[in-house]
Parts: C-alpha cells; structure tokens; sequence
C-alpha cells in the first residue's frame, strides 16, 4: 500500500481517531483546526460499546472508562403519573455489556494527546473553507482563499456544518434541540449513578441527567443536566428570569431541583440544535466525509460519537484495501452503508416520540411501545440499538465491539 498524504480537517471525535489510525497505518497526516487551541464543544455523550471498540483499538479503552462513568440502564418516566416508559438495561444482552458517558472535554484530550504522542502535526486556528480537485491531488483552502497544500485524500470531519460537505447535504433542521450544562454530580441517594434519566411530559417537554465522570482523573465528578427545548423559543426562555425556568424544571421532575440549584444564569446553559441529513454518497474524487459531516442527527439514540468513531475505523481498514482511491472510497462507504442507514432511519422514527408537539406520539409511546419494550424479546431489540449492534458496524470488516471479561 502506497502511503498517501492525507489532510485531516477538524479535531473532533472522527477527525483525531481517523488522524491516529491512518498515522498508525503509515500515511503522512496532518489536522487542521479552526481553533486556537483545539478545544471540544460541548457537555458529555455516551460512548457505546461499538464506541468503545474503536477506542479498544486504539489503546483508549481503560482510559476512557476510568475517567467516565458506567452506563448499566437508560431510564425514563412520563410525568406526573411517573408511569416508566423507558427502560433500557444493557444486562438484556448477556453479561458485561454497558456503555461509558463521557464529559466531551475528556474524550477530546484522551484522543488529542495520543495524536501528540504519535507526532502527528495539528494546524489550529485554520478555519477550512473550501477543496479543489485536481488531477491527482486536491489542493485545501481556508477562508480567505489560501491554499493550505495539496494532499492525496482531504478527510472531511468539520461536523454538521462542513462546508466542504454543504453543497451536497439536504439538511433538516430539526424543530426541537437542548439546553445543556456540566454540572456537580447531584447527591448519589436521588439519582442512579450508572444510568441515563429522563423524565417527559407528553413529548413537548423533557428534562435529563447524565452522570459524565470526570475530566482528568483527580477531578470532581460530574454530571449533564439537558431540557429540551423548541427552537423558536429559546428567546423567550433567555427573557425569562432563570428562576422560572427553575420552577418548570422542579415542577417536571421535584429532585431535579438538587442538580439545578447551581445554575443561577442562561450563560451556564448551552443550546444544542439539531440537524437531521444522510449524505448519498459520502466521497468523492480526493475527498471523504466523516462523522457528522457525512450524516448528522438529533442525539436521542446516543450514537453521534460512536458514528464518527466507526467511521474513522472503517475509513482507516477501506484504506487498506487494493484499488484505485476511489474504489477504496466506496468501499468505505458499503462498509458502513447498512449501519449508518439503520441509525438514521431509527433517529428519524424515534426523536418525534421525545421531541415534538405531538400528542399522539407520547401517548403511543406510553400505552404501546413501552408495555412492548418491557417483553423478554423487546428488551433485547432496544438493547441492541441503544449498543449499536443491530447490524454489523462495519459491514463485512470484522470487528470487536467492546465486551468487558465476565
Ligand atoms: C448536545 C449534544 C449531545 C450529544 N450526545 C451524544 C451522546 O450521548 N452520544 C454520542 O455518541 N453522540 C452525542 N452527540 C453527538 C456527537 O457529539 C457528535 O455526533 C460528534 O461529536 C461528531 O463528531 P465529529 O468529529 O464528526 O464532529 P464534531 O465533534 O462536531 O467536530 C468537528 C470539529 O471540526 C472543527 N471545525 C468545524 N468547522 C471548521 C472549519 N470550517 N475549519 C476548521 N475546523 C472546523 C470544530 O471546531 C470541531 O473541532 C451529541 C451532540 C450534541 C450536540
């Protein structure tokens, strides 16, 4: 295999664990990001066992699972009648199956040290705008039109709002996205410690807690308080004094009032908007998409992180494979076609029951899925999907989707 020279743009998730792989598989790389001093953005994420097996491969594992927290079960009750309607236990598969919830600052330094320790040269303060094929290199430019170097393959990991991707990307921007903050682990005796909570009243309003370790090991633990929230009224919840959105808060779900007492201003909150779009084919000549710049999604099902990370897997073994690059390009994308299909069209289907106006939806989702999700085969369907193994995530490429030795 001819080593290739190979731009990685953007240090996110997919960005720096396809650095690291290619880096390890001989090619000459080099990332670009548009910050200073790369930085994640963001509150913290459940890293899936599909998620941990990449990070298995790439020697982060036990480093990822001493800084984060254990996930064991994914928990959920409809308000006020505290009905469970979504109970999701990872145990349905068999023994030492859990996913791992990270602060997103945590997971960033993990993979930006080891791209480091590997000498792999990071550019920062490079805002990337443009590509420009030709022949057999395509030439990189940033926002004001300089041309950065040409490069055998461009590696696309800007996120969901690329602009190499965004000429071919149908975006749906989705109605619904969060309010998000890191906050101190609330006190152990009201929440479950190992487990994703939520709670909702119909679909329109939903508040959770995740707990996201630490960011370094002697750091205090933490956890991620989310509210969903419309998009068109989020100025009219920055008018609103944050002791009212208290109120609502501890009006949905009495114990939340120990993990908000902290927040005392709208700055301590971040609002995530979602987008929803699948990119046809995700290469083209010189050019690939990865992560969330190849598809993107609201991330009621937990598997953004876990995506980026399989792609820059999949990428990486594609890579390997004999061909023309293009041909190595679409193997990448067969690779992970079923897979990323699947997700999408689940992530489609399901953020409604959670996230929208609807009142037929919740109460579907009360009266009908989740007496079907509590059935011994139901449990395990979840299980499945919430782990990202209802497919093969790599397609024919075998992999070891992460399983702690029971
Ligand atoms: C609030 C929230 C909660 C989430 N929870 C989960 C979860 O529980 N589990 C999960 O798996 N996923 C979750 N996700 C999704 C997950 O965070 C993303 O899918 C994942 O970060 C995608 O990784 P990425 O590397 O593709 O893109 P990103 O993480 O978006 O990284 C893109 C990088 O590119 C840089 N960049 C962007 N534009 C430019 C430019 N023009 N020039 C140079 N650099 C640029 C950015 O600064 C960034 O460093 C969540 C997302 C959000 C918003």
């Amino acid at each position: 295999m001819r080593p290739l020279d190979i731009a990685v743009c953007g240090c996110g998730p997919a960005g720096l664990a396809s650095a690291l792989l290619l880096h390890r598989d001989g090619h000459r790389v080099r990332i670009f990001e548009r910050f200073e001093s790369p930085r994640p953005v963001g509150s913290g994420l459940i890293v899936q066992p599909t998620g941990l097996g990449v990070l298995a491969e790439l020697g982060l594992c036990d480093a990822a699972q001493a800084l984060g927290a254990r996930i064991d079960r994914l928990f959920g009750r409809v308000m006020p009648s505290g009905r469970v309607v979504l109970d999701v236990r990872y145990s349905a598969l068999g023994g030492g199956w859990h996913g791992v919830a990270l602060q997103r600052t945590a997971l960033f330094a993990l993979l930006h040290r080891a791209a480091q320790d590997a000498g792999i040269g990071i550019d920062p303060g490079v805002e990337i705008a443009a590509v420009e094929p030709g022949g057999e290199q395509t030439a990189l430019k940033d926002m004001s039109g300089r041309r950065l170097g040409s490069f055998d393959l461009v590696v696309d990991a800007l996120g969901a709002r690329s602009p190499l991707a965004a000429p071919r990307v149908r975006r749906k921007v989705l109605p619904y996205g969060a309010l998000w903050a890191n906050i101190p682990w609330p006190p152990e005796a009201a929440f479950n410690a190992n487990a994703l909570e939520q709670r909702y009243f119909r679909a329109s309003r939903m508040a959770g807690l995740l707990p996201i370790g630490g960011s370094g090991p002697d750091q205090p633990r933490l956890a991620a308080f989310f509210w969903s929230l419309r998009r068109d009224r989020f100025p009219a919840w920055r008018a609103r004094p944050i002791s009212e959105w208290k109120r609502d808060v501890e009006q949905l779900w009495p114990e939340a009032a120990a993990a908000t007492q902290g927040i005392t201003d709208h700055d301590q909150l971040v609002f995530a908007q979602y987008d929803h779009f699948t990119l046809q084919t995700p290469c083209s000549d010189g050019l690939v998409h990865i992560g969330d710049a190849g598809r993107s999604t609201s991330p009621q099902l937990g598997q953004g992180a876990n995506m980026a990370l399989l792609d820059a897997l999949a990428l990486a073994r594609a890579l390997q494979s004999e061909g023309t690059l293009m041909e190595r390009l679409l193997r990448y994308k067969s690779l992970r076609f079923w897979h990323v299909r699947l997700f999408q069209a689940a992530s489609a289907m399901f953020t409604p029951f959670y996230q929208s106006d609807s009142q037929v939806l919740p109460f579907v989702r009360d009266w009908l899925a989740a007496p079907i999700s509590r059935l011994p085969i139901g449990d395990m369907v979840l299980a499945r999907l919430v782990a990202g193994m209802t497919v093969a995530p790599l397609g024919s490429s075998p992999f070891k989707v992460y399983r702690e030795s029971t």
